[in-house]
């Protein structure tokens, strides 16, 4: 099999969509090169005495709309191209949701289910350590992403603290909101999900109880979206994680699978038993008989290989760049919507933006203005994203980047090229 480049996928997005805009290729080239690329060492003092060395990156994309932001993944398959199309995913996706950042993301090759508490903390404080000198909450504000938390966010501000000397709050989002979270952030990118996924049935003119759903990865977006979908009344058909799927025609029930995943730490989707649940494959749930669905857990997901088998009407990408490039072609000539990454998990960021502004203000909100304010960029973002498709005659996800890059590179025009 062909090896699959996100980089690559995001350049080829990025390509036509600029040419759709009439852009010539120097008014729009900026944005193929991101603005720096660091690959930092981290040797790490195991708990049996040992050293060990871990690779980590921050890849810095586009400053022009604002300090980077993007978050931190720790797993084992980051590398730099990885890294490299997902921090311009940020600035897309920032541009999208209309707030005032530029685009960045950093990883660490690392299974953090092999290590300690003690070790990831360790490494933790390497990384941010060795990165220090290019972050800081004017310059770059990193957040969490795949295998990453609230309690590494809280080593890693704490750890930037130290070196400046005092308590820099706003250096990171998705903190706890004992040192400065914002209510809300934990949930924020599920329930910008759920947002845009209800916007889709209200403009298809399905009712929620009708529609049924299944979502593959049930983390932090995909667990919240299964949540907060099923307390609007629609059918979660299926749902997976890394340890496989279950699947249920008449819809699980999510909030048990929930509490029984809390109640027994360290199970997984595979040990969740119920009569008429069924045990199913990643790539069944993928192509499995439901309405709307929704990947949530990692890069190409849906390819050439299993995309004629999709029995969705809808996608609503809930992970980063879950379609290939030519999944989304067979997509299209099948007639399934896809609603893209750059607008379908903006919630995430949009709360990290209220995180910031909150920490640079020390003035705290509610969770009922985060939620409104939250939902009302979301809704803004989904009409503009709309307008866009139908004004270039074109899909959602071409539509999403018009959208982005003119905005990006109208703002490069207003600067202009220094020196
Ligand atoms: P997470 O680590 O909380 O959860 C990932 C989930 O995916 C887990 O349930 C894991 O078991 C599952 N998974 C991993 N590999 C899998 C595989 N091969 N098949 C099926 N399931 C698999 O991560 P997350 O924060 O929920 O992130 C998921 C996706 O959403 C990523 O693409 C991430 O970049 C994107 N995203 C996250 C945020 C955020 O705020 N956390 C924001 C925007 C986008």
């Amino acid at each position: 099999m062909k090896k699959y480049n996100p980089y690559q996928n995001m350049i080829s997005i990025l390509e036509d969509s600029a040419k759709m805009l009439g852009l010539q290729e120097d008014e729009y080239s900026f944005l193929k090169y991101p603005e720096r690329e660091i690959k930092v060492s981290l040797p790490i003092r195991m708990d049996d005495g040992s050293v060990k060395h871990f690779e980590g990156f921050r890849v810095q994309h586009c400053s022009i709309c604002g300090p980077y932001k993007g978050g931190i993944r720790y797993h084992q398959s980051v590398d730099l191209d990885e890294v490299k199309a997902l921090s311009a995913w940020m600035s897309f996706k920032c541009a999208v949701a209309d707030i005032p950042f530029g685009g960045a993301k950093g990883g660490i090759k690392v299974d953090p289910s092999q290590l300690s508490q003690k070790e990831l903390e360790r490494l933790t404080r390497k990384y941010i350590t060795m990165i220090e000198p290019v972050i800081g909450p004017h310059v770059d504000i990193p957040a969490p992403d795949v295998n990453t938390n609230a309690q590494i966010m809280a080593w890693m501000m704490d750890t930037y603290s130290h070196i400046q000397g005092y308590r820099t709050g706003a250096v990171i989002t998705g903190k706890p909101v004992e040192l400065g979270g914002s209510l809300g952030r934990a949930e924020a990118t599920g329930r910008g999900v759920m947002i845009i996924a209800c916007r889709m049935m209200d403009h298809l003119g399905r009712s929620y109880q009708d529609t049924r759903v299944a979502i593959q990865g049930f983390g932090n977006v995909g667990g919240i979206a299964a949540k907060l979908l099923y307390e609007q009344g629609c059918k979660i058909v299926a749902v997976s994680d890394v340890s496989g799927g279950l699947y249920c025609a008449n819809g699980l029930k999510i909030d048990e699978i929930r509490a029984f995943l809390g109640d027994h730490p360290g199970k997984m989707l595979e040990d969740y038993h119920k009569e008429g649940v069924k045990h199913i494959s990643n790539d069944q749930l993928i192509c499995c008989d439901t309405d709307f669905l929704i990947p949530a857990a990692l890069e190409n997901q849906i390819t050439a290989e299993n995309a004629e088998k999709i029995q969705a009407k809808v996608i609503v990408e809930g992970a980063n760049g879950p379609t290939t490039v030519e999944a989304d072609s067979i997509l299209q000539d099948k007639g399934i919507i896809a609603v893209p990454d750059i607008l379908a998990n903006a919630g995430g960021v949009v709360v990290s933006y209220f995180e910031w502004v909150q920490n640079l203000q020390s003035y705290y909100w509610s969770l009922d203005e985060v939620n409104t304010r939250l939902k009302d960029v979301m809704d803004a973002a989904f009409d503009r994203v709309f307008e866009s498709a139908e004004k270039y005659d074109t899909s959602l996800r071409k539509g999403a980047y018009i959208l982005a890059i003119g905005k990006i590179v109208e703002a490069q025009k207003k600067l202009g090229l220094f020196p």
